[in-house]
């Protein structure tokens, strides 16, 4: 996910003002990462991101500055569904479906790859046996 928030970061510093570069990157980061590991609960990243680094813009930049956002976002958000699982930290899920009928993909157990709720399905699917 890297790529993404370097390249907001490229293309939002030469606007951004002077000493507020910082800050425009560990925002872009940190929206990026989040965005990789809890995209679930991210609601509207792109605005999100914009709201926390406009601050750092002059008024006349905005839109730009939006422009910008809302276009890596858009190009982030594509990458992840174009990319299932594993890539560059993001954690793996729990593969089990709800009763709702849904991706359960809470955070599984290390030791056999399922969430608490679903550990009693690891092992039905012919991943060998576990050591009890
Ligand atoms: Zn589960």
């Amino acid at each position: 996910m890297f790529q993404f928030s370097r390249g907001i970061y490229r293309e939002l510093a030469p606007l951004a003002m002077p000493g507020a570069r910082r800050d425009v990157l560990a925002a872009c980061e940190a929206s990026m990462q989040r965005l990789a590991t809890d995209r679930l609960y991210f609601a509207r990243p792109a605005r999100r991101l914009f709201a926390d680094v406009r601050h750092c813009f002059p008024l006349s930049e905005h839109e730009r500055v939006w422009c910008v956002v809302s276009t890596y976002v858009r190009a982030a958000e594509t990458y992840l569904d174009s990319v299932p699982q594993g890539d560059g930290g993001e954690p793996a899920r729990c593969p089990a479906t709800t009763r709702g009928g849904t991706a359960c993909r809470r955070e599984p157990l290390p030791r056999n790859g399922y969430c608490p709720s679903h550990q009693h399905l690891a092992g039905t699917h012919g991943h060998g046996s576990i050591a009890a």
